[in-house]
């Protein structure tokens, strides 16, 4: 144990020591640092940088908005997850001083850790606001370190004995903030729950899965020669599967936003991300529009949003209201880690190693396989951090532990699955198809297996809950996948049928028809209205329909629907392998682009590059443009007007 008081004890010094000797004491100082001392320190600046760099990060990523795909984002949790990453890493330094100071026993540990813990302080601080070069940082960092460290070991005893008084204060804030943290959404939501109406018993609970990125052709169910999704078509088998549900946007946010209110893009707003307000969503998020979670909280349901997709299904990006639980960031050790600075840094090194690396085996010995499984989200495939992927089975894990913490309500839980999306081929480790040589397709059904092996276990546990009978299920996707179509890829970047054409089942066990085949095209904007229909919410006007209801049972579907919109807004957020294509083929990085599809025709207009016009009926891979055909000319005619129409008649529908 280092003592301070060695210093103050020793009286009025005289004017006469010379410099020498102060010098030397303050120099034994350092000397005698002991390891209780320097752990203190480190606890000192670990918390105290963590606390600065939550902020920091909080506060940054609302600024840099517009670098949204680029950023690992963090929620309110990361004013204790920094601190506490921050603690761990600098008492880990504190450590190494401590060890390095009994081999050299000549090593001022005090002052060397200092310097060390102040540099990695300031860089900190300054790499956070993603808007400096590093070298300035890491140049600013070093100036102001070896400034701080002169003038500490100038007043050496009086600040040991500041660290040694104020680090067990620092603890007791960190303490306290993670109880605010965590105990305030814990007391939120019970506080909510607590004042929902009660709902009549009997009532269905509710359960929509998006498979992001999912479209229906490569569903055994939907007539894919591959057995990809033995567990999907089981729950078709059960219930009512529309066979040309259209999604809304070819991109994960619009959709989702439509599938929550029911609304197309250009009603509910959300057609990119928009700059997220200081004081958080409120009830003008979406236009205003009523959401689905709004709507069944109202009959009594607990609601719950449960997504692996952390770039575009997430309550930071407007998405929240309606649900009074959203898990989406911090879902593991790994994931937490790589949303810290120096997590980050930590995950960059061990990401970017090959499969036979030494780190990379390392990091599986100890059992963290799950930290390797990287994720799309951050700027890791342009040289910057990859996130840690969130697996269906991370989803489930979550969605069940929620449902079973309250059994006296019903719930309506949404869950993302983003297993499907790229990079395709589900976890390592999880077995491969047969089929699997590897191909881009072959991977991404490998995904898709994965993932519907999963939705049959998430059912199996519904099962064993005694809920699975109450249970609506829907399963659905934000959009499809290109996946080689028009020389594209990916998706977000066109209205092709491959991108807008995903899987609709709806399945509710002796209240919908099971095995029932619609083919009519319908909207993916349905949702909302036909769950309030099944849950008896018979006649409502908060969203648009169509119904399931009595209307399926009476085999009238289809017949009144309206034909489906899609909308894609101008964007630059497209892949570079999509990028491709520009010139050749009308993508919306040139301008605005609107779809609607017919029981035959899928009408394409792009704001500058003209319409196109394809059967989806006979040419599902659209390769045949009839846009300039005589015949072709006047449907395409003929559907403009309907779309004018269409479009007309969302704004009606917009509520005050
Ligand atoms: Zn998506």
């Amino acid at each position: 144990m280092w003592h301070a008081s060695g210093f103050s004890s020793t009286g009025p010094m005289k004017d006469s020591r010379s410099a020498l000797e102060r010098q030397a004491q303050i120099e034994s100082a350092s000397l005698r640092a002991s390891l209780g001392l320097l752990l203190r320190v480190g606890a000192w600046f670990g918390i105290l940088t963590g606390l600065i760099e939550g902020l920091g990060l909080l506060l940054f990523q609302r600024i840099n908005w517009k670098q949204w795909a680029r950023v690992l984002h963090v929620s309110r949790e990361i004013l204790w997850v920094s601190p506490l990453v921050d603690l761990l890493f600098f008492l880990a330094i504190a450590l190494v001083v401590w060890l390095a100071s009994l081999l050299f026993r000549r090593l001022p540990a005090l002052r060397m850790l200092v310097l060390l813990l102040t540099f990695l302080s300031v860089y900190d601080w300054l790499a956070l606001t993603n808007r400096l070069y590093w070298l300035a940082c890491f140049l600013l960092a070093l100036g102001v370190a070896t400034a701080f460290t002169r003038w500490s070991s100038r007043h050496e005893a009086t600040a040991a004995e500041f660290w040694n008084r104020s680090a067990g204060w620092m603890i007791v804030i960190f303490a306290i903030l993670f109880a605010a943290i965590q105990g305030g959404s814990w007391l939120h939501e019970r506080v909510a729950e607590a004042r929902l109406p009660v709902a009549p018993s009997g009532t269905p609970n509710v359960l929509i899965i998006v498979v992001d990125t999912l479209r229906a052709d490569h569903l055994s169910s939907y007539g894919y020669p591959r057995p990809t999704s033995p567990e999907i078509d089981r729950v078709a088998k059960q219930g009512v599967q529309f066979e040309n549900a259209i999604a809304p946007c070819s991109w994960s946010l619009p959709s989702h936003a439509s599938l929550l209110t029911g609304r197309y893009p250009l009603e509910h707003g959300l057609v990119n991300v928009q700059p997220m307000p200081w004081l958080g969503w409120g009830k003008d998020s979406l236009n205003g529009y009523s959401t689905l979670g709004e709507a069944l909280q109202q009959r009594g349901y607990r609601t719950g949003a449960f997504s692996a997709n952390r770039v575009y299904f997430t309550s930071n990006v407007g998405l929240g209201r309606g649900f009074l639980h959203f898990e989406d960031y911090f879902f593991s050790a790994g994931d937490s880690l790589t949303r810290t600075l120096y997590g980050r840094k930590l995950a960059r090194f061990y990401f970017n190693r090959s499969d036979k690396s030494k780190v990379t085996r390392l990091v599986r010995a100890m059992g963290l396989g799950s930290w390797l499984d990287k994720d799309s989200e951050g700027s890791g495939t342009y040289g910057g951090a990859f996130g840690v992927r969130k697996r269906a089975s991370d989803v489930n894990h979550e969605v069940l532990r929620w449902i079973e913490r309250d059994r006296g309500r019903p719930f309506f839980a949404f869950l993302n699955y983003l297993d499907v999306h790229y990079e395709y081929g589900g976890p390592r480790g999880y077995p491969k198809p047969a089929w699997d040589q590897k191909t881009p397709i072959d991977e991404y059904d490998a995904g898709l297996m994965y993932a519907d092996d999963y939705i049959g276990r998430l059912l199996r546990e519904l099962g064993r809950l005694g809920v699975a009978e109450n249970t609506i299920v829907i399963i659905t996707s934000d959009h499809g996948e290109s996946l080689g179509g028009h020389g594209l890829t990916y998706h977000g970047a066109a209205l092709y049928w491959d991108l807008i054409h995903v899987p609709l089942i709806i399945s509710y066990p002796g209240h919908v028809p099971a095995g029932l085949k619609l083919s009519p095209p319908v909207s993916t904007n349905a949702v909302p209205a036909m769950i309030l229909d099944l849950v008896g919410a018979k006649g409502q006007h908060v969203f648009p329909g169509p119904t399931l209801g009595d209307s399926v049972v009476t085999s009238g579907a289809g017949e009144r629907w309206r034909n489906p919109l899609s909308e894609l807004q101008q964007t630059n957020i497209i892949v570079p392998q999509d990028r491709v294509v520009e010139g050749k083929v009308p993508i919306a990085t040139n301008g605005d682009m609107k779809a609607l599809v017919t029981d035959r025709w899928h009408l394409i207009v792009h704001s500058e590059l003209g319409t196109q016009l394809y059967d989806w009926t006979s040419d599902p891979a659209e390769l045949h443009d009839l846009a300039e055909t005589i015949d072709g000319k006047t449907t395409v005619q003929n559907l403009l007007v309907e779309l004018e129409r269409e479009q007309q008649s969302e704004g009606s529908t917009k509520l005050p």
